[in-house]
């Protein structure tokens, strides 16, 4: 029986990567599903490829020629949310959630809720959502299993024992562009310079979450929801050659890692394959070529994100949502040249300050949340600028 997938951001990094494994197995696998944000060429593309049976295109304005560029195939083009959810709950068995940002939130919890496996790439959906969304995984008997580099290799290093017996996991970080760059330099880092990652290709967002490292602190917080440890047994310890991917204690002192070149297609893999593994064209690991691994704490004082990130969480309630939608509007203005590099903590941090939500209850209060802090950090970048 093959796995029948559907990738929620496909045109993307993870997206052309898990593509990239699909098609070299295509006897493992059958693709029902592909969607993208607006580039309805690349869109077209893997659904012609694949045979996907549906392709689904968030760009309304781009429908005509995601419909023009399938003339001939069996496969369907949509548009709007209600596609999206279809694309996400509907003949697949198997869901990729790559989408960038709370825009993936929606499709998640739909696939959750049909009760499908959800290899989770889109971070920001499950720091967003917390535990509503674990909730929801485990009441309708749905799988979550992370695609996070990170994630994936503490997952990978619980395999097979009891939680009572892990003692902390273990972080680790590559640092980012600016790991050893000084204070004034960082402030005056331009777009150019934060996305340009020395050991991973990856989106642009994620690229400057990784250099103010709010990314690692988006995964603290993730970690948290997925393996259900408490803050102060969560650490982040910087590796810059990205060799060892996370690492958990046991109580007995033992600590277990996974490691492996940096390439994106070895955790996608696993959840792809999983419970079983599958090849992957990932480069081998050279550990005497490389000779040495280095590791060291992480700076607070430079990289105040990750405070900021782990304050949040410790928090509770509607913290970490309003943490994610506070740095998602500050990234997209630092890209857009609106505000400075180290504006986007301090931003994130205003916004969580001025927080006065509860705890959210429900998805729809999450959403809610999550357009209004949108809202009010647009405000105060506005505010800024005149
Ligand atoms: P990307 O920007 O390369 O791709 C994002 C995908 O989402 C694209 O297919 C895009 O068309 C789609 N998209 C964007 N906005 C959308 C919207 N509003 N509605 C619908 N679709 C939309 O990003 P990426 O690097 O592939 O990252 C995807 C997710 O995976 C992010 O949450 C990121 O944090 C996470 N992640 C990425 C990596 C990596 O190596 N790239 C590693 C770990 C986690
Ligand atoms: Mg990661």
């Amino acid at each position: 029986m093959k796995r029948k997938i559907a990738i929620l951001g496909a045109t993307g990094s993870i997206g052309t990567s898990t593509l990239d494994l699909i098609e070299r197995a295509p006897e493992r696998f059958e693709v029902i599903a592909l969607t993208a944000g607006t580039d309805a060429e690349g869109l077209a593309n893997a659904a012609r490829r694949t045979r996907a049976k549906l392709a689904v295109i968030a760009d309304q304005s781009r429908l005509a020629e995601l419909e023009a560029r399938l003339a001939g195939t069996d496969c369907r083009a949509a548009t709007g949310a209600e596609a999206l959810n279809e694309a996400a709950s509907g003949e697949a068995d198997w869901v990729m959630a790559a989408i960038v940002g709370c825009a993936g939130l929606v499709p998640v919890m739909a696939a959750l809720e049909a009760g499908r496996t959800v290899a989770l790439a889109n971070k920001e959906a499950l720091v967003s959502a917390g535990a509503l969304m674990t909730d929801a995984a485990t009441r309708h008997g749905a799988t979550l299993l992370p695609v996070d580099s990170e994630h994936n290799a503490i997952f990978q290093c619980l395999a097979g024992s009891r939680r009572d017996d892990v003692s902390k996991l273990i972080l680790t970080a590559s640092g980012g562009p600016f790991r050893t760059t000084s204070e004034a330099d960082i402030r005056a880092a331009t777009p150019e310079q934060a996305v340009a990652h020395p050991n991973w290709t990856m989106g642009a967002k994620i690229s400057v979450d990784s250099a103010s490292l709010m990314n690692k602190g988006l995964e603290l917080i993730e970690a948290h929801f997925l393996f259900g440890l408490p803050p102060e047994r969560i650490e982040v310890l910087i590796h810059p050659q990205s060799v060892v991917h996370s690492l958990v204690e046991y109580i007995d002192g033992s600590v277990l890692a996974q490691l492996g070149s940096p390439d994106m297609r070895v955790p996608i893999a696993y959840a792809l394959a999983w419970p079983e593994r599958m090849p992957t064209p990932a480069e081998r690991l050279d550990l005497a070529s490389i000779g040495s691994l280095e590791f060291e704490q992480p700076d607070l004082q430079r990289f105040p994100a990750l405070r900021i990130a782990r304050q949040a969480l410790v928090q509770g309630g509607a913290a970490p949502t309003i943490l994610n939608a506070a740095n998602e509007i500050a990234v997209a203005s630092f890209l857009g040249g609106q505000i400075g590099f180290t504006e986007i903590a301090s931003l994130v941090e205003q916004a969580i300050e001025r927080a006065v939500a509860g705890a959210p209850s429900s998805i729809e209060d999450v959403i809610q949340v999550d357009l209004e802090t949108r809202r009010a950090v647009s405000e105060l970048i506005e505010a800024r600028c005149h």
